[in-house]
């Protein structure tokens, strides 16, 4: 148990990404749109696209989900199946490797299905040019034979929706951003909907758990569910270790305080990141890469992962010279301010 418990503390705790920790989470995924909480404006649009699809009885238009990872976006496409009625294939660009790979994805799915692609930035593009005739015409050319006997055949597929979803909008290709007709992008939660979350995932798991318990770790959960979620099974560990397994405000405190995550949910790669900028830089600006070699951590990283909710948090801002770190950042450090300024190292 306690080796267990070192292995799965090995990754950061607050990485969005999903971690072998993670694991339990699949079962909390909610199933149709009215257990899916926040994100207004999404659910709001994709309900009326559903309900328009339903009553053509079509299959929804192909489907672009953006925004940092941990947010949803898987979970999302399964509430989409759900919600049509339609069945889901998951896949991430990086899994399909050849043209082949996509079209037996393609010529087996059934009409009205989701076909879910993870991390659509990183499909290849001879794959990527597969799917433009799929998601345009509902049809693929694939070549038989080889040399100058080489045909190219037309193999019609059935009607689909393509979900797709990634971190980084920007990266996709245009002639890929066009063919999708709906775009959402999803973004960090508040932490009243944390706590709902917080609250329904402990419902499931048969949790005991306090209001201001719940609270507790979605104020400090970087709006992102994921991490709501492994923080709620790991205050469970302290509460029922050192308490009486109740999930108070205080169970989630202590266990947090242990795990280096602070009260805004910041844990020691934040701190290292602004302190450097700080110390090192002058408060700023500073290239992402130098930062990253400066504290020995990637860039996509910092990019992905901890930027977005410094930035939200309005700790950190991105210039076209670089990083900026903000008055409040000093603040929350206990670093005095007085505006830009060169500090020794
Ligand atoms: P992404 O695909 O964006 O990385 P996921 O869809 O895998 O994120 O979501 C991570 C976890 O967070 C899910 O397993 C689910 O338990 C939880 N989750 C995400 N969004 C919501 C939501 N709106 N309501 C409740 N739980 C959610």
């Amino acid at each position: 148990m306690s080796l267990e418990f070192s292995q799965e503390l090995e990754a950061p705790i607050v990485t969005t990404a999903f971690t072998p920790q993670d694991a339990g989470e699949v079962g909390l995924r909610p199933r149709l749109l009215a257990d899916y909480t926040g994100q207004e404006k999404a659910k709001g649009n994709l309900s009326v696209y559903i309900e328009a699809a339903r009553r053509r009885n079509e299959p929804l238009d192909h489907t672009l989900l953006y925004g940092p990872p941990g947010l949803g976006k898987t979970t999302l496409a399964g509430v989409i199946a759900n919600e049509m009625g339609a069945g889901i294939r998951i896949t991430s660009g990086p899994a399909i490797e050849k043209p082949g790979d996509l079209a037996a994805l393609l010529t087996n799915l059934n009409p009205g299905d989701i076909l879910f692609i993870d991390e659509i930035h990183r499909l290849n593009r001879v794959v990527e040019e597969i799917l433009y005739p799929a998601m345009e015409d509902f049809a693929i050319d694939i070549i038989v034979g080889k040399g100058p006997s080489a045909n190219s055949i037309r193999l019609d597929l059935p009607k689909f929706t393509l979900v797709g979803a990634t971190t980084r909008a920007g990266q996709l290709s245009a002639p890929l951003r066009d063919r999708f007709g709906v775009s959402l992008r999803l973004e960090l939660y508040t932490p009243e909907e944390l706590a709902r979350i917080v609250s329904r995932s402990a419902a499931i798991l048969g949790m005991e758990i306090d209001p201001e318990g719940a609270m507790e770790i979605a104020s400090r959960s970087r709006g992102t569910p994921r991490i709501a979620n492994r923080f709620l099974r790991r205050v469970r560990d302290f509460a029922q270790v050192m308490g009486d397994g109740v999930i108070t405000k205080e169970a989630a405190d202590l266990a947090l305080s242990r795990l280096e995550v602070d009260k805004l949910g910041l844990d020691t790669i934040d701190r290292r990141m602004l302190t450097a900028i700080i110390r090192n830089y002058g408060g700023g600006p500073v290239g992402l890469e130098t930062l990253a070699a400066t504290i020995g951590e990637e860039a996509v990283t910092l990019e992905d992962v901890y930027e977005p909710y410094l930035m939200q948090l309005g700790f950190l801002t991105r210039t076209p010279r670089g990083r900026c770190v903000t008055g409040l950042a000093y603040e929350h450090l206990h670093i005095p301010y007085e505006g830009q300024q060169q500090f020794s190292i």
